[in-house]
């Protein structure tokens, strides 16, 4: 089969999204359940149209906090669609029919990359073959740091500095074959995907939307660089507040359900102990769950983070054996608006949570 040309017209490169659809059954494939009002956030065809009337390019943005930081970027030049609603994991999502004719239709698809969407590997190049794909893990020195193993991680609080070489040492046998699933679950890259919890990283990534769209739409750019300027400037005043509310419990150990959260943790200096699972989809074994219950049983966890995108039975589990306190993070914002604001909301809930259930209020 070969490339659509890129003067087709917008319906027919639907109508060969279409076509193309009963041959992507592998990235497809609906293996996970959608959440109830899954469907109403997913880009549909009135708000494509809708789209195309605007005077900036159509944009496609993966995740809920990229869509955020692209809609404040394009704030008066049109709007971008959510590829995948907040209730999903991006780790082992699947494309529906109305996802893959939005992605054809896209002029700019903004994403992590590789190690955080893996479906859309095969399926961006299949699907929007014309558009400018941008994988905003890939801007030059982005502060990228290791995936951890699941399992215990030890108590030494994150330095402040960028530390992609990792060296989080006490990693047990457990740990290390965990580390290999890492890889395979990661694709090429060993890095974690979860760039966007950390304000500072996200003034970086809202700088590479605004030069993507300013490739895309020349007579825009002036547009997406103030945009861009301004959001950092909020950026800078939400991460204030949130380090002004975490610097007193730097040293309260806690567990995480799994590593999303390095980014954040390593901004705010604290102290992650370990993380329940590796890939989110994929129970943790035996070994790992008594060395986190054993953790907890000594004391050295004051809290267990479970997420509202996985069952959270394994947590609760932990918990009710232990006593241990636990909360939700959310790392990806169910339940929000999509738009301008919901990155800021996104991490003033994850603080909220974060500071509950350390501060132990
Ligand atoms: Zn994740």
């Amino acid at each position: 089969m070969t490339a659509p040309s890129r003067l087709r017209t917008a319906p027919l490169r639907r109508a060969f999204a279409g076509a193309f659809i009963g041959a992507l059954g592998v990235f497809l494939a609906p293996a996970v359940p959608w959440p109830a009002g899954a469907e109403a956030q997913a880009p549909t065809r009135a708000q494509n149209l809708a789209q195309a009337e605007t005077p900036g390019p159509r944009v496609v943005a993966s995740i809920l906090p990229l869509h955020s930081l692209a809609a404040a970027v394009m704030q008066g030049r049109g709007a971008p669609a959510l590829l995948l609603p907040a209730g999903s994991s991006p780790h082992d999502a699947g494309l529906r029919p109305s996802q893959a004719a939005a992605l054809a239709d896209a002029e700019v698809v903004l994403w992590v990359g590789p190690a955080l969407e893996a479906f859309l590997v095969k399926a961006l190049p299949a699907l929007a073959p014309g558009a400018r794909r941008v994988a905003l893990m890939d801007l030059p020195g982005l502060p990228l740091r290791p995936v951890r193993p699941a399992g215990l991680w030890g108590g030494e609080p994150h330095d402040h500095g960028a530390d992609a070489e990792g060296g989080e040492g006490g990693h047990d046998v457990a740990g290390d074959v965990a580390g290999d699933v890492a890889r395979d679950v990661a694709g090429a890259s060993r890095f974690n995907p979860h760039i966007w919890l950390d304000p500072e990283i996200a003034k970086r990534l809202a700088g590479g939307i605004a030069e993507a769209l300013a490739a895309a739409d020349p007579a825009g750019a002036a547009l997406y660089r103030r945009n861009a300027a301004a959001l950092a400037r909020r950026l800078d005043a939400l991460d204030a507040r949130i380090a002004a509310r975490l610097a007193p419990l730097q040293a309260v150990p806690f567990i995480v359900f799994h590593d999303a959260y390095v980014y954040y943790e390593a901004r705010y200096g604290l102290t992650a102990w370990g993380g329940v699972t590796l890939a989110p989809n994929q129970p943790p074994g035996a070994r790992r769950l008594a060395a986190l219950r054993a953790a907890i049983r000594a004391d050295k966890v004051a809290c267990v983070f479970s997420e509202p995108q996985f069952r959270p039975a394994l947590v609760d589990t932990l918990v009710a054996e232990t006593g241990v306190r636990t909360a939700s993070l959310d790392p990806l914002g169910v339940g929000l608006t999509p738009g301008p604001e919901a990155y800021f909301r996104l991490l003033e809930n994850l603080t909220d949570s974060v500071v509950a259930c350390l501060s132990g209020g």
